[in-house]
């Protein structure tokens, strides 16, 4: 399928009139044709008011039919072949096998949220009958469920060109709650996303749905994704990206007459804690699984783990060492874009210059541009605790120890650290009463707590978090991964004394749908 340049307005493939981008190959520095137009403020505009058009018949599709359009949208991505794999390895310098696991990934989610979508659990429908004898003044019949935001504004998120752009967990759940969309395609990867979003496209013909469902744009953030915040058809945001980023999308989110939610994953160095026991029996097993999941993907994950804590001593010696012999075997990595890795440089240098931080240990040397090379820092808690440089993401393959000098100061620097999206816990049973201490002041710092594991790597499934306290996300009572992410884009509304023939099926008296209700205080079916 040849790449058009065009911008996706419903069903209309359009160039932009704006300045233009080229995706650049992070592996050689040359941009790559074709070159994305930007959209212009009335393509934006009207991109917003297809979706706003789109929104009440959409919000309303049968359940049936809009998992169906789910599970088209996966068929439609599958279909793509080997041409996506191709033009997103260009993109993005990532391995090929790293793609198709991110394309099963991103098939995965959405079929997941068309189950979601069938089993209507996510409705939360609740029934309170009337009660006319009630003393001493009647109740009412009152009946809730949930209903869609409105359209949504999604940002495509640089290091998952597919499982958290175009197609991904935002796009997925907005999607399943009956919500339109309108991409902000990363200018990293718009061939990616332009092959994605006529699988979306085509998707939205086949299944016969209002052309306004989907939409996809090209053009600078602070156009096309200020345009978007601010546009009053826009009534939710979901981002992931730099810390500045979404802090401007936020405040343009608050500022508007009208404020929207703004979804927004953005910094985490995910602390990892190592206990006496544990790295004393296995240090260098630990230091093994350290470097793997520090390097993993060149460190562009989220969850990379970015801070280790642990009592100093030997073990930590020991576990420093070998972790330090590992990490020089590994060979640098071509990093996601150029602009990327220039703020991984930065972020080393000013490690490297700080007094408070001593480098341990480097991989190998870059043999290209845009090259990662994976570095590990050590500091003192005290240190840490006076500096809050040392708390400060570095995107990329960076990792920096602080060794404590008792249980208490590791409880000091956890209480001290900044909202995550994860925790780790390293411990064996002698160190349960270390742990248990400090599992509390984690619940209020973290999304998701692990133990004896590390943190790359996110299950897409009911159970999972992936969210946590700012600055890890702008709104911490949220995941935007795993199928609570649809929780994002609904709201509740509450019917008073309406009849049948006036409600919602889900609401009916005969439960058509067979939902699972909560009725008068008791779960039904
Ligand atoms: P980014 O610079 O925040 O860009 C993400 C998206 O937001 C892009 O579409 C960008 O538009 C837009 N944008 C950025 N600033 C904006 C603003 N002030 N107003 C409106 N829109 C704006 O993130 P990135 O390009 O993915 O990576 C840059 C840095 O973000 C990395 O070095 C890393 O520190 C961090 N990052 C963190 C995570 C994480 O999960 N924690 C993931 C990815 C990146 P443009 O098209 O104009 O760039």
């Amino acid at each position: 399928m040849p790449l058009t340049g065009n911008l996706l307005i419903g069903q209309r493939a359009v160039t932009g009139t704006q300045a233009a981008i080229r995706a650049i190959d992070p592996a050689t520095d040359k941009p790559l044709d074709p070159p994305y137009a930007g959209a212009s403020a009335e393509q934006l505009a009207q991109a917003c008011a297809l979706a706003w058009t789109a929104f009440d018949e959409y919000r309303e599709t049968p359940l049936e039919r809009r998992a169906n359009f789910l599970d088209t949208i996966a068929e439609q991505i599958e279909a793509l072949g080997d041409e996506l794999i191709h033009r997103a390895v260009a993109e993005t310098g990532l391995p090929a096998a790293r793609i198709q696991g991110e394309r099963t990934r991103t098939c995965t989610q959405l079929r997941t949220f068309a189950r979601v979508v069938r089993a209507g659990e996510w409705l939360d429908v609740r029934v309170d009958h009337a009660l006319p004898a009630r003393q001493p003044l009647p109740r009412a019949d009152l009946r809730q469920r949930q209903v869609a935001l409105g359209p949504v504004a999604v940002f495509g998120a640089s290091n998952f060109p597919l499982a958290f752009s175009v197609a991904g967990g935002d796009t997925a759940s907005a999607l399943a709650a009956g919500c339109p969309v309108v991409v902000k395609a990363h200018s990293a990867h718009p061939g990616t996303s332009e092959l994605v979003g006529q699988a979306v496209a085509r998707a939205v013909q086949m299944c016969e749905l209002p052309e306004g469902v989907f939409s996809l744009l090209y053009g600078a953030g602070r156009d096309i994704g200020l345009g978007l915040v601010n546009d009053p058809r826009i009534k939710a945001v979901g981002f992931t990206g730099s810390r500045s980023g979404g802090a401007a999308l936020c405040q343009a989110a608050q500022a508007r007459p009208e404020p929207i939610p703004v979804y927004a994953e953005m910094s985490s160095i995910n602390p990892v804690f190592l206990f006496d026991a544990a790295l004393q029996t296995r240090g260098e097993v630990l230091a093994q699984g350290f470097v793997a999941s520090l390097t993993q993907g060149a460190g562009q994950f989220c969850t990379n783990p970015g801070l280790l804590i642990a009592r100093q001593g030997p073990a930590l010696q020991g576990f420093i060492a070998a972790a330090g012999e590992q990490l020089q075997r590994t060979a640098a990595q071509t990093m996601l874009t150029p602009g990327i890795f220039a703020a991984y440089a930065a972020g080393v240098a000013a490690l490297a210059a700080n007094r408070n931080a001593q480098r341990v240990a480097s991989g190998q040397a870059p043999q290209g541009p845009n090259q990662c090379q994976a570095q590990l820092f050590l500091t003192e808690a005290k240190a840490f605790l006076g500096d809050p440089a040392l708390q400060a993401e570095v995107f990329g393959a960076v990792s920096l120890v602080v060794a404590c000098d008792s249980d208490a100061q590791v409880r000091q620097v956890a209480e001290h650290l900044e909202g995550q999206l994860t925790a780790t816990l390293h411990l064996d049973e002698a160190d349960f009463d270390s742990a248990r201490n400090l599992l509390p002041t984690l619940e209020r710092k973290a999304g998701r707590i692990l133990l004896n594991g590390w943190p790359t790597g996110v299950e897409v499934c009911d159970a999972m978090v992936h969210g946590g306290p700012f600055p890890a996300t702008s709104d911490t009572r949220s995941t935007s991964v795993g199928t609570a992410a649809i929780l994002r884009f609904l709201r509740p509304v509450c019917y008073q004394d309406l009849p049948d023939a006036l409600l919602p099926a889900e609401l009916q008296h005969a439960n058509p749908l067979h939902l699972r209700r909560l009725v008068d205080g008791k779960r039904e079916g």
